[in-house]
């Protein structure tokens, strides 16, 4: 296979229009311009070109002088199914990656105030650029905090606590149906979520585990993660999602640290936004009573603790392991490649035609 070249800088639609039905061996000018004269000298101090091999060896490439080291997409948009992590190796040694775009974080949970235990993750994506969307399957309706307030006043409080947690996060909410205190992992259920997943179309989930822990995981916590785990494999098939596209991207999935898991860890340095770590928890301690400042704090010091960091939130990575404490993505590559697309075979149908 003749090697991929890119030079110059990502563009956006114009730039994927550009880059389609082009294969292999072309050289790509991005938006029609490419960035001579524009070089900042760090880039001007980058050897002239890199050969390697992406998406695990499978796919030689070239990335010419001029192209950022962390410039977005214009590596991806070359493919019809765009490789999410992309490696440059030079002289056969990993040397760092040039596909860092923006990505897509589902962060799928059972309550409003579930998301505060990845407060600091959420953040770090969206410093990355990426779109983050917290997704509760209930409203937390059937929590005592209240007193003596009914079911639909109580829904009615905690729609308004996630919606004004997703504005402290800066991210995306959604709500879905499900009642409190009675989420089960069904077929019914995954297939809603499905069709959510194929709306949103993300690149990694992150949900509940299985584990049990007293007091801090109800039974929802289970099983909304089996939920949303199904609902990313079901949304790969176009009959479960109509009228959505099926989502047949990689969706590495991330769930809370089980405390016996034998599962890789994927820590995230979150230091930096422990503020809005505290807002979030004190935001939801003032109406609802969760959400201690010095538990959180502690909590979050034990945890980076075995990593060499301040704070940290920490996840069991279900399949790719992130390449940094950053944040979850990007991930490195599954250890073995993904099948083809289903479009990319010639298919032939030699079924015998039924009698007449
Ligand atoms: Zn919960």
């Amino acid at each position: 296979m003749p090697p991929l070249v890119f030079a110059g800088r990502a563009g956006g639609p114009k730039q994927e229009r550009a880059c389609r039905g082009r294969r292999h061996g072309r050289r790509v000018q991005s938006g029609g311009k490419a960035r001579q004269g524009h070089r900042t000298p760090k880039e001007l101090a980058a050897p002239q070109s890199f050969r390697g091999q992406g998406l695990n060896g499978l796919v030689p490439f070239v990335v010419q002088k001029g192209f950022p080291a962390k410039g977005r997409a214009m590596a991806a948009l070359c493919w019809r199914t765009p490789p999410k992590a992309f490696h440059v190796r030079v002289g056969g040694r990993f040397s760092g990656r040039i596909n860092d775009m923006a990505q897509t974080l589902l962060v799928g949970l059972a309550h409003p105030d579930d998301e505060v235990g990845a407060a600091g993750t959420i953040q770090a994506h969206k410093a990355r650029g990426d779109r983050v969307v917290v997704v509760w399957l209930t409203k937390g309706q059937a929590t005592g905090a209240f007193g003596d307030v009914p079911p639909d006043e109580v829904a009615r409080r905690r729609e308004h606590h996630g919606l004004r947690a997703g504005e402290i996060l800066g991210v995306e909410t959604r709500f879905l149906d499900f009642e409190d205190t009675r989420v089960m992992a069904t077929p019914d259920a995954a297939a809603k979520v499905a069709k959510l997943v194929a709306e949103l179309r993300p690149d990694a989930l992150l949900t509940w585990g299985d584990a049990w822990v007293r007091g801090m995981r109800h039974p929802d916590h289970q099983a909304s993660g089996q939920i949303f785990r199904d609902a990313v494999t079901l949304a790969r098939i176009a009959r479960a999602v109509t009228p959505f596209e099926p989502h047949r991207g990689r969706v590495p999935v991330f769930t809370f640290r089980d405390v016996h898991s034998r599962l890789p860890a994927a820590p995230v340095d979150v230091s930096r936004y422990r503020d809005t770590i505290l807002e979030l928890a004190g935001f939801y301690k003032r109406r609802i009573g969760f959400g201690n400042r010095d538990w959180i704090l502690n909590r979050l010091q034990i945890a980076a603790r075995p990593f060499g960091l301040q704070y940290a939130e920490v996840f069991d990575a279900w399949e790719e392991i992130p390449v940094s404490h950053q944040a979850l993505l990007p991930a490195e590559p599954l250890a073995l490649p993904s099948h083809p697309d289903r479009e990319d075979l010639d298919l032939i149908d030699d079924t015998p035609s039924t009698a007449q």
